[in-house]
């Protein structure tokens, strides 16, 4: 017993040489490699957090759960059950020096940190001013423990944490209605720039109000970019509903129009769930690069709220935005690669935010045959998922962030639970990262005399 708890507390090894690799010397399938820099107690967690989230109706009812056990138990009582287990596996901390030790711990593995703040909130919880200032203040936190660390630094950003979904939505609808989708851009960059927002393309739909709210969010934005431009931290705006996605987009876009002059600072997210991924890129990189003249930055995702949509199409009577399969997603998700490989410079970069290991070296190999620039394109993960992955490639020296959220444990509980049912969500990857883990776990266990 003794010695298994000894075990238990082994600590990581020292971080191999790194080699920079082929397409052919890159695998995902070795666990020595992948968990060198995991302790054991680490492994058995995360192999018993996946497990749990293969249950299924822990992960539909995760949140209800862990909100009950909050109004039965009190936060003692979530905390002694969760801080040691699913927060430490998916969060970076609640302090910023919890926070400082995992970005060390990744950092010393070979990859990178991108910090997330995670903000969700409940469909129809409302935010105030307060709320937002507060998370601007939040952001602004992560863009400072960010700089300075290893090259190009990334964060998160969650635009709707910073205005009313309402607004953003009144914006998206301004932003599909007029004729021509730069009049709003270049509005909202000027105010971005520093100026007051332009409020012509506005007027006919937000009332006096609604811009004094618009330009009090863009001032937030402006804070936002202003302090990641000159501290050297890209800043990539998170993709979200697509009720809210027009709006976030003119958002972004309007930044990067203020920002991305010389290099992409502030990046969008395109979700290749959505059968219009395809042509939003196209239309995205033709608006930034030819017409605006800037950089374009972009984080290429499957996306993670399918069902959502779907039920929301379904309640609404609105085709679903969704493409029909995994299959025919996976193949948008590959189209849209090909097209930015097509483009990709120091004025054309993107991160391929994926679990999935064919889309990956799908990648490479085009990289490789190509001789492309490894420093325009890099790769990401979830924190707390498919080391298999984010170790082989940082080893063989690509930019690998790992997205890692940070918040107090009352802060995350909806985020724990999207990432339970995300978790699930990446079949291929979990499963396969299961069967490393139990390997891994055998491995370190065997001179302990276990089976
Ligand atoms: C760094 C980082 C940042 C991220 N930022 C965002 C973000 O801003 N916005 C966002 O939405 N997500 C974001 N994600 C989450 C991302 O969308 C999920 O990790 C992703 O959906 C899982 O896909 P995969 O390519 O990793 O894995 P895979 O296992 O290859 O794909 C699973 C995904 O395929 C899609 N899919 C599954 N079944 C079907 C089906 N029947 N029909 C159609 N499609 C299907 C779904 O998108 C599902 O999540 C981010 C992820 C990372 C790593």
């Amino acid at each position: 017993m003794m010695r298994c708890l000894r075990l238990l507390r082994v600590l990581p090894g020292s971080v191999p040489a790194r080699r920079q690799s082929t397409i052919a010397g890159l695998s995902f399938e070795e666990h020595r490699e992948a968990f060198r820099h995991k302790s054991t107690w680490e492994l058995v967690r995360a192999l018993a957090v996946l497990r749990l989230c293969a249950v299924q109706p822990l992960v539909d009812n995760s949140l209800q759960l862990m909100r009950g056990l909050e109004r039965v138990g009190g936060e003692t009582c979530l905390r002694l059950l969760l801080k040691r287990t699913l927060y430490a596996q998916f969060v970076g901390g609640e302090t910023p020096d919890e926070l400082r030790e995992c970005m060390h711990k990744v950092t010393n593995a070979g990859m990178r940190c991108m910090l997330a703040a995670t903000m969700e909130e409940d469909i129809g919880e409302k935010g105030c001013e307060a709320v937002y200032r507060e998370n601007c203040r939040r952001i602004l936190g992560a863009i400072d423990m960010s700089a300075g660390s290893p090259p190009s630094p990334m964060i998160q950003l969650k635009l709707s944490g910073l205005l009313p979904a309402r607004l953003l939505v009144q914006v998206g609808d301004c932003y599909l209605a007029t004729d021509c989708r730069q009049r709003v851009v270049e509005a909202l960059g000027e105010g971005l720039a520093g100026k007051s927002v332009q409020m012509g393309p506005f007027e006919k739909t937000l009332t006096k109000d609604d811009q004094d709210a618009l330009s009090r969010a863009v001032g937030r934005l402006r804070s936002i970019c202003q302090a990641a431009h000159q501290k050297g931290v890209r800043v990539l705006v998170d993709a979200e509903f697509t009720y809210l996605n027009e709006g976030l987009s003119a958002l972004a876009l309007g930044a990067a129009a203020a920002f991305n002059s010389s290099i992409p600072v502030v990046w969008n997210t395109y979700q290749c769930y959505l059968k219009e991924a395809d042509s939003r890129v196209r239309i995205e990189l033709e608006l930034l690069m030819e017409r605006l003249g800037v950089c374009f930055g972009g984080k290429m995702v499957r996306g993670a709220y399918m069902l959502q949509e779907r039920q929301r199409a379904q309640r609404l009577g609105l085709p679903d935005p969704i493409c029909e399969s995994y299959e025919a997603t996976s193949e948008n998700y590959d189209r849209v690669m090909s097209f930015l490989l097509d483009r990709v410079g120091p004025r054309c970069q993107f991160i391929a935010a994926t679990h999935n290991e064919r889309s990956i070296r799908l990648i490479i190999q085009r990289m490789e045959a190509e001789n492309l620039d490894r420093r325009f394109v890099s790769f990401g993960q979830l924190y707390g998922m498919c080391e298999q992955i984010s170790k082989p490639l940082a080893e063989c020296e690509f930019s690998v962030y790992k997205s890692v959220p940070y918040g107090t444990l009352r802060e995350v509980l909806p985020y724990l639970a999207r990432r339970a049912v995300e978790n699930k969500s990446v079949l291929e990857g979990a499963r396969k990262e299961q069967s490393l883990l139990v390997k891994e776990l055998r491995t370190r266990l065997r001179p302990f005399g276990c089976p």
